[in-house]
């Protein structure tokens, strides 16, 4: 444990102390979760998935970042088509919608298909945390998930259109919180429970 000098908790005003790469710290004092985000404290919301049962020591909590997007595809074109083609409805990431990326310290691959699962099939999930479930550390904050979620969403454009040579879109962000989702664990693999 070692203590965040200048970070104070953005509901008490306590000094916030943790363990060093988690980038959200909950304040020992009022239990208020801060999100770290270049060196600042910044409220952030939680939501708890209740872990459906089963044996808690083998569970954890993985954290997600749910990000509120909209993208607006105007235009785009691909190789082979002299025409370019005008697009509303048959797009992975297209409109407004929860994209889900993993906040915590996963490898890539596993990160990315957890992320794109959950972004084409919304979890519906009660609230309510099973305390005696451990909890992995979030390893990036609010910003580098918008960052990937767009990563993301050209990475899935260029796989379904083949070859992409051109495309014009908008990308906005508006909302974004934390959701811990249960997994079971066993060694290194990770299954959901929700
Ligand atoms: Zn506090």
């Amino acid at each position: 444990m070692f203590q965040l000098a200048i970070l104070k908790c953005v509901s008490c005003n306590n000094n916030l102390t943790g363990t060093s790469k988690n980038q959200v710290i909950v304040c020992k004092n009022c239990n208020t979760p801060n999100e770290i985000y270049k060196g600042e404290a910044y409220t952030v919301r939680v939501t708890y998935v209740p872990s459906p049962g089963g044996e808690p020591q083998n569970q954890v909590y993985l954290p997600f970042w749910v990000i509120t997007t909209q993208i607006d595809i105007k235009s785009e074109e691909i190789k082979g088509g002299k025409i370019m083609r005008f697009v509303k409805g048959e797009h992975d990431f297209q409109g407004t919608q929860k994209i889900w990326i993993v906040a915590g310290d996963l490898p890539d691959e596993e990160s990315e298909k957890l992320g794109y699962q959950y972004t084409k099939t919304q979890p519906e999930f009660s609230h309510g945390k099973t305390e005696s479930i451990q909890e992995m550390p979030v390893i990036r904050d609010h910003n580098e998930a918008t960052q990937i979620a767009e990563y993301l969403f050209l990475k899935y454009e260029v796989k379904r259109s083949g070859t992409l040579q051109h495309i014009d879109y908008s990308i906005g962000f508006s909302d974004h919180e934390l959701v811990y989702l249960p997994f079971d664990k066993k060694g290194n693999a990770y299954s959901p429970l929700v």
